[in-house]
């Protein structure tokens, strides 16, 4: 595959000819050298998604779908060769980009396919006299910003509501994972995309990423990534007002009531955080447990997180790959420290495992963490595989712990009672509620966060109007509209 920036539909080298090297977390050897892009580049990639925008936004929207449902079938007949990619470049079970990542990807193409000629403006009743209505614009030419926790599927998240409304693309995927993001694009042109609908930029953050932050001829950029990024996206942005859609960090509380099923709230829970080595904003970072059933679910939920099968990510066995990064793994290996500092126990894991086979890899155990509701390890944003557990004795006390921290995007609730379901959900301090379930997400069920998780929603008809804006139209139906001055 191709190892350059793809800009006006070719793949090219960067301006600068500089490269960055993309690794596979399992043994830190390089995959692939991949062209880096720098300010020039940018300039180059809007001015050719400005050149393509006024032909697309004017393609009929069912034509525009159409391609988007080619793409779908595109990456479903390559989802293998897209799994491997992704699972070697982000460390990702294999089980689970075959599973997940790979078949989401499609999903939300095919979605946002079927959507673009069935999102609708609308007819306002305004006095007598008046038609006015409502229609939908694209923006232009919109940055979107990608993490790289989840680069495959986050690329459709971002890449599939923004065409399906008409918009052309610049888009960055995280430097540390470029590889199924530029196989996209491969296949994007290989399906019929016109040149420079959409472009892509691997490179660097703080150079890139944050150029095209400051940029003046983005109508928009989207971003997924950490809070404190997120705020320099604001303030790079501050002098040219484009639109922002910002989804960050979060502490995800994971509530289990003492009349749970407990069997489903162990297995559910170990999901909500070890699943993709913990590394997800929605992650059940915090788990807050009822003291009635403390005891047996700590026991049993760390029987199981000792279980989960560590190993390389391309084996179809190994359950829990290594992280992304060393500084990943470093920064989640730190977080043992914090918590002991502060008081708090380490139940298990909060170390590298021992096995001489993945020494060299960004490899953390499983970990559980006792502490209290206020301690950092409940506070800040690990991003790894470690939980941190409180209890609670009243619902109060269990969501006042919920709410106490700044983000608000994902949690979960494990109860019997239908009541206090719905009490709970309602209210939480958050973006998504899952009810003895967890992380389950779908293209048609909006997605995003409120407090420093950010602004703005993903999915759904809620992107497709994060990806419009409205033009209200008024027409005079009135022959005989009395004139302001009569004369
Ligand atoms: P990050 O926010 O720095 O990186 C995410 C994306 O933003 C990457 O594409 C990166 O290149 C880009 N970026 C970085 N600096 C930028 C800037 N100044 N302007 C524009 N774009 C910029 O995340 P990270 O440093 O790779 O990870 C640090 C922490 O962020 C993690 O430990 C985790 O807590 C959090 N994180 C959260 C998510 C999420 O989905 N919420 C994703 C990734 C990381």
């Amino acid at each position: 595959m191709r190892h350059q920036l793809f800009i006006g539909g070719r793949f090219m080298d960067a301006e600068s000819g500089d490269t960055l090297a993309t690794l596979n977390p399992h043994d830190n050897s390089l995959i692939a050298h991949v062209a880096m892009a720098g300010p020039a580049d940018v300039d180059k990639a809007i001015a050719a998604a400005k050149a393509a925008q006024p032909a697309w936004a004017r393609m009929a929207a069912m034509e525009r779908g159409r391609l988007l449902l080619k793409l779908a079938d595109a990456i479903e007949e390559n989802a293998e060769q897209l799994a491997v990619l992704e699972s070697m470049d982000t460390g990702h079970p294999i089980r689970d980009t075959r599973a997940l990542d790979v078949p989401r990807t499609a999903v939300t193409f095919r979605y946002f396919g079927g959507m673009a000629d069935k999102f609708e403006g609308s007819v306002i009743p305004v006095e007598a006299g008046f038609l006015n209505y409502l229609a939908r614009e694209p923006l232009g030419v919109v940055g979107q910003i990608v993490p790289w926790n989840f680069p495959l599927m986050f690329t459709s998240w971002k890449l599939a509501p923004a065409l399906a409304a008409g918009n052309c693309v610049v888009m960055k995927p995280a430097e540390l994972t470029p590889l199924s993001t530029l196989r996209i694009a491969e296949l994007m042109a290989e399906v019929g995309f016109p040149p420079g609908v959409v472009n892509i930029l691997p490179g660097l953050g703080h150079v890139a990423g944050q150029y095209m932050a400051e940029h003046g001829e983005l109508a928009k950029l989207a971003f997924t990534g950490s809070t404190a990024t997120g705020r320099r996206i604001v303030q790079a942005s501050a002098g040219n007002l484009k639109k922002l859609q910002l989804e960050l960090g979060g502490k995800g509380a994971n509530i289990v009531f003492g009349d749970a099923n407990l069997t489903a709230a162990v297995n559910g829970a170990a999901f909500a955080i070890f699943h993709n080595q913990g590394q997800a904003c929605i992650a059940g970072s915090r788990l807050v447990l009822h003291r009635s059933i403390a005891d047996e679910f700590i026991a049993r939920f760390t029987q199981l997180a000792a279980s989960i099968k560590l190993g390389n990510q391309l084996d179809p066995r190994t359950e829990m790959g290594p992280l992304t990064s060393m500084q990943q793994r470093e920064r989640v290996l730190s977080y043992c420290g914090v918590a002991l500092e502060q008081g708090g126990k380490i139940l298990l894991g909060g170390k590298a495992p021992a096995d001489p086979a993945l020494r060299q890899g960004c490899y953390v155990e499983p970990t559980v963490v006792l502490a209290e509701p206020g301690d950092r390890v409940s506070q800040e944003e690990v991003f790894g595989p470690f939980v941190s557990i409180t209890t609670f004795e009243t619902d109060q006390e269990a969501l006042r712990i919920a709410n106490a921290t700044e983000y608000g995007l994902g949690a979960g609730l494990w109860t019997s009672n239908l009541q206090r379901a719905h009490q709970m959900a309602a209210r939480i301090k958050s973006g998504m509620v899952w009810v003895n379930c967890y992380k389950r997400v779908s293209p048609a069920s909006p997605f995003g966060g409120v407090g420093q998780s950010g602004y703005g929603r993903e999915m759904g008809f809620e992107v497709m109007r994060e990806y419009t804006q409205a033009k209200s139209v008024w027409i005079n139906v009135d022959a005989n509209l009395a004139p302001y001055y009569p004369r």
